[in-house]
């Protein structure tokens, strides 16, 4: 039996890539903020009801906004979860500013809520939270509370296209909401990210920002009759063609959407039983979120069995592959690291396995890796 082999993704062309791509080559216009960077915004502010949603070329570049933004620098201190990319973190370490790190909820990467209170301090300014696979924060609590002591709230909402907390679009709730469409994410356009700037007074200013610190954008529009230097910023826009790709693809949300969540319902069901026999945790759902699809994993009782069972699938074809590596562990930060042990974001760290995921998975490889998985586990 010769069986193909199971990435753990692969991103595909399922709608209009090529005929916008080739469009966007014939129209003259390749660099950004042109017609196809204009209606991929637009579309996402009107399916998701989006304030105002400015394309990017990363989703670290929509950090690396949101840090101009939040305007911290040193002296000032941001909580960020300890089990994230790094991207979550770079940015405000960049501006000069002290990255304090939450550890995990028990039983979810998600940060532990309970913990914030006493990572506070008088110069904290800002928190951001990394929904974890599209599956919301407790926002009720973090929005309450980052509200009563004044910071502003950042969600990298890099999981979290179709996603929501309650009713409400993950990325739309705190002030700032970051997105990524690199080709692991649901929606892709190879390197691509968008920042959603839900605090109108926060709007002109990232504007700005993203065209290098001058109001050329304002320009454009016909509102100022020269366009110079206005204040700080970098390159933050994204080509014509990276924006042709993303709004093809996010045209097509619907039918993504609806075949990754078809294969993350036959994973939880087809290893349901595993929690018993494996001492394994599958993914939880508060009853606030719901979930996008983004990620399915299991997070085994140590290391050994991970390794074990990523060799084991290793064998069989199928590319499984581990997260986050906790940040306040990370060659970079640890020296600054206060020394607190973060124990459930480390647990995460060496317990946590994905599983293959993408929207052309068919359900007999779905069953093949769920057969694969179930035989380790007895
Ligand atoms: C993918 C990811 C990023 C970075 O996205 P890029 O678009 O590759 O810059 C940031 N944060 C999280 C949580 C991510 O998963």
């Amino acid at each position: 039996m010769n069986l193909s082999p199971i990435p753990f993704n692969r991103p595909r062309a399922i709608g209009r890539e090529r005929t916008y791509l080739h469009q966007a080559l014939e129209s003259e216009r390749w660099c950004g903020n042109g017609v196809f960077t204009q209606r991929a915004q637009a579309l996402f502010e009107s399916r998701f009801g989006f304030r105002k949603v400015l394309l990017t070329p990363s989703c670290t570049d929509a950090l690396e906004m949101a840090a101009l933004l939040s305007a911290v620098g040193p002296g000032d201190e941001v909580i960020i979860p300890s089990y994230t990319f790094v991207s979550t973190a770079n940015p405000f370490i960049l501006r000069g500013a002290k990255v304090v790190f939450a550890d995990s909820l028990p039983r979810h990467p998600n940060l532990d809520p309970d913990q914030l209170e006493a990572l506070a301090t008088s110069r904290t300014r800002a928190i951001v939270v990394m929904h974890y696979g599209g599956v919301a924060c407790d926002m009720g609590r973090i929005l309450g509370w980052a509200q009563q002591r004044g910071l502003l709230v950042i969600e990298d909402a890099a999981h979290c296209i179709d996603a929501r907390f309650r009713d409400s679009p993950l990325g739309s709730l705190g002030h700032l909401g970051t997105f990524s469409f690199h080709e692991t994410k649901n929606i892709a356009c190879g390197e691509g990210g968008a920042l959603a700037v839900n605090d109108e007074k926060l709007a002109p200013r990232a504007e700005v920002i993203r065209e290098k610190g001058t109001n050329r954008a304002a320009f454009f529009r016909g509102e100022v009759d020269k366009y110079g230097w206005v204040d700080v910023g970098s390159s933050f826009l994204p080509s014509e063609f990276a924006a042709a790709v993303l709004l093809a693809q996010l045209e097509e949300v619907d039918a993504i959407q609806a075949r990754r969540v078809a294969i993350w319902e036959r994973y939880a069901t087809g290893l349901s039983d595993l929690p018993r026999r494996g001492d394994v945790i599958l993914p939880v759902l508060p009853p606030y979120a719901s979930q996008n699809a983004h990620v399915f994993y299991l997070v085994t009782d140590t290391l050994e069995t991970r390794s074990r069972l990523m060799a084991h699938l290793k064998e069989r074809g199928i590319g499984a592959v581990f997260h986050y590596q906790s940040l306040h562990q990370s060659a970079f930060y640890r020296d600054q690291h206060d020394g607190r042990a973060l124990p459930n974001s480390d647990r995460f760290t060496d317990c946590l396995l994905r599983l293959p995921l993408y929207e052309g998975l068919a359900h007999e490889e779905v069953d093949r890796v769920v057969e694969a998985v179930t035989q380790f586990f007895g």
